[in-house]
């Protein structure tokens, strides 16, 4: 079969606020092959990355990245590497390809397993795909109280791992912070596993983030998410090499597998965290995923969206029952959560399992996205190069 048909779908919720909390509007992808139709989710800004899809070339190396996917073959997975492959040299310049060839990489995968009958995570060489315990992701309460409550709740859920992170972390003084751990603690039990996310707060600052060490260490903290910019590669090196409990986590903001493993090689995190809608989907995270086994660096998904999303974002480590945490989006705005007819759920031991069935094995609820799609229609000197699709009943 061949690409015949890439859409995108721009969807947000009626109020878009400043929170962190990335799950206020989606971009959905849908390509068509053959028969058999695809989804993905892109976790980027969605109007540029629908720019980059069908922008007028500006020269040979900055092309418009709908030229590299459509009309080529996928037979096999070497097809979705080759359109990789294309994309990456004929946009070198276009800085969003990566976020906009992400939502389609997945969406290649999900259509691939469906015209072959298998599971994305077989096609990727995984046999099985193993249970994996979830982390109830949250952002930090506004107080410490608030952030023990959510940390409680999480608990009452069923949750035996959770993590927090931005708001007022690393805004203001080292006890505010370590308040803010310890209420953490506090609400999820002695037996639990704390995560704290920094949210790039200190840049390259490693002293700033150094002074959270000691209370992350006293809490149990198991990890130290994003201190930094996501390519601070010395400023991570140096606050691992300081911290004697505390792991460094970081990859969500790599939008290429070099990326990722720098910051594994050099950055020296112990948890490397990779958002298939970002890094250019679950071709590179596998790659990134081998990385890490090979050098004992523990792989984690990255997922603060949809279903279909964390569904994407677990194929590329489904198999490696070493690396058993992963990310769950505890509290995800209506649109994440209606993006899905399924979901996968956590069992009475907090651990989750990815869906049985071909590609993703996720049902997009087209009929619940109405009310959030957004007409988009982009005109160049009259001529239009892209207006949404209906979304289908
Ligand atoms: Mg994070």
């Amino acid at each position: 079969m061949k690409i015949d048909n890439v859409d995108f779908f721009y969807l947000a919720m009626p109020k878009v606020t400043t929170d962190a909390d990335g799950s206020q509007d989606a971009l959905l992808v849908r390509v068509q092959a053959g028969s058999h139709v695809g989804w993905g989710e892109c976790e980027a800004s969605p109007l540029t990355s629908i720019a980059s899809y069908v922008c007028p070339m500006s020269h040979g190396s900055c092309r418009p990245v709908a030229e590299s996917v459509l009309g080529q073959p996928l037979n096999d997975p070497s097809d979705i590497a080759r359109i990789r492959a294309s994309v990456q040299f004929n946009s070198m310049d276009l800085l969003q390809a990566a976020h906009t060839f992400s939502g389609i990489e997945v969406a290649l995968w999900d259509a691939l397993g469906k015209s072959l009958g298998e599971p994305a995570y077989r096609l990727l060489g995984y046999k099985s795909a193993v249970p994996k315990l979830a982390y109830a992701s949250q952002l930090f309460g506004n107080t410490p109280a608030e952030t023990e409550a959510k940390a409680k709740a999480a608990r009452e859920a069923g949750f035996r791992a959770v993590k927090f992170g931005w708001v007022n972390y690393g805004r203001g003084s080292v006890a505010e912070d370590a308040a803010h751990v310890e209420a953490a603690r506090a609400g999820m039990g002695s037996d639990a596993e704390v995560l704290i996310d920094a949210g790039q707060i200190f840049a390259q600052e490693v002293e700033a983030a150094a002074k959270r060490l000691p209370a992350l260490e006293r809490f149990g903290v198991v990890w130290l998410e994003e201190p930094f910019l996501p390519d601070a590669l010395a400023a991570y090196g140096a606050l691992a090499d300081r911290s004697r409990k505390v792991g460094m986590a970081g990859g969500e903001g790599c939008h290429s597998a070099p990326m990722a493993l720098n910051l594994i090689d050099f950055g020296k995190v112990g948890f490397i965290q990779i958002d298939a809608g970002r890094i250019g989907g679950l071709g590179p995270a596998k790659e990134v995923a081998d990385h890490a086994v090979a050098k004992g660096v523990t792989f984690v998904n990255h997922t603060f969206t949809s279903h279909l999303a964390l569904s994407a974002s677990i194929q590329p480590y489904a198999g490696l029952a070493d690396h058993r945490i992963a990310e769950y989006p505890f509290a995800p705005s209506a649109l994440a959560r209606n993006l899905t007819v399924n979901h996968i759920m956590p069992d009475k031991d907090g651990m989750i399992r990815l869906p049985d069935g071909p590609g993703l094995a996720m049902m997009v609820n087209t009929a619940a996205l109405h009310p959030y799609l957004k007409e988009v229609e982009i005109a160049v000197g009259g001529r239009t190069l892209f207006r949404s699709s209906a979304l289908p009943v």
